[in-house]
């Protein structure tokens, strides 16, 4: 008898019912997951993850195997979207194939999406410096790869089926010419599901590229660039930091300064409105030392809170 009234206090003190579906999602964003995932992929086992290469292959098998234990389902029937860019084509790389990788929660509504990606390749090897040649990518961008996996397991946790479907994205060929997130764009405008209607609209994506150095000594400094159509992105992001208590204090530069710009760009042409998160460039940006013991953890996981919370509101407020 003792026994049984201890483990249904237990259970009960488990599952706290105070807890709303955001915090539940919140909970599971952490150090520890930021720490083990731009780990794995900025290791020299993954050999810098350049677009088409053995690196990248890896790469993109090690977070296919991530949302798939998750229990996240495979965008139109596979996590892998394949493509062969054109300026592989008639080149000795006329074989190679690139792999976006693509998984969703339907929402109660799948008449609309929003989404949220980040590129996952980087440079590969490079000439010897020292005894190092591998272009590991830390920040850039298994940075922002570990933000959209934390997101993804955070949506799950929340408990909450979401009003609108919620596509992840990780892009490949980024550093190549954002050759990943510009074929889904545009493949996903001309496709014409049957019966025929128009493509499914994209409400909004946000995207997350080099979101885990400092500025200036600055751990606090983040660049969030979001479309001048929506000012109401940024009161999001003010009162989220605020809400939440966040270590963040935003710049909130125009989208047109964006440093080199990354996989928003195809999304705004489109007329996708979207959000755009950014540590500024570094002394180690495209260099052998963007490692992954320069990373201020703390910040990611700030930044990647703040981005599930921007994406909770896409997905679920009825309009924005
Ligand atoms: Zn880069």
């Amino acid at each position: 008898m003792k026994y049984i009234i201890l483990s249904v206090f237990i259970s009960f003190s488990i599952c706290s019912f105070s807890q709303t579906p955001i915090e539940n999602g919140l909970s599971v964003i952490n150090r520890y997951n930021a720490e083990t995932y731009i780990g794995v992929l900025a290791s020299d086992s993954l050999q810098g993850r350049k677009a088409g290469q053995i690196g990248g292959v890896k790469a993109a098998q090690y977070i296919e195997s991530v949302l798939m234990n998750m229990g996240l389902k495979p965008w139109r029937g596979k996590y892998e979207q394949s493509f062969t860019p054109d300026i592989f084509i008639g080149t000795a790389n006329a074989n190679t194939k690139l792999k976006n990788i693509l998984a969703y929660i339907p929402g109660r509504n799948t008449d609309e999406i929003v989404m949220i990606g980040a590129h996952y390749d980087h440079l590969g090897i490079g000439s010897p410096m020292g005894n190092d040649s591998i272009y590991n990518g830390a920040d850039d961008n298994a940075s922002g790869v570990s933000a959209i996996l934390q997101i993804a397991k955070a949506f799950l946790a929340s408990g909450q089926k979401p009003a609108r479907t919620v596509v992840f994205a990780l892009w490949d060929g980024e550093e190549m010419g954002l050759l990943g997130s510009t074929y889904f764009v545009e493949n996903h405008f001309s496709y014409i599901p049957i019966p025929l209607t128009s493509a499914i609209p994209i409400l909004g994506y946000i995207n997350c590229d080099m979101i885990g150095r400092n500025k200036d000594g600055d751990g606090s400094h983040v660049s969030a660039f979001y479309s001048e159509a929506k000012p109401i992105f940024g009161q999001w992001i003010k009162s989220d930091i605020k809400k939440y208590d966040l270590a963040l204090s935003p710049d909130f530069p125009s989208l047109g300064s964006s440093p080199g710009g990354s996989d928003h760009m195809p999304f705004m042409d489109k007329g996708v409105p979207v959000i755009f998160y950014n540590t500024d460039l570094h002394a180690d940006y495209h260099r052998l030392s963007d490692e992954a013991d320069k990373i201020n953890y703390e910040k990611v996981v700030d930044i990647t809170k703040l981005a599930f919370l921007n994406l909770w509101n896409m997905a679920n407020l009825d309009t924005f």
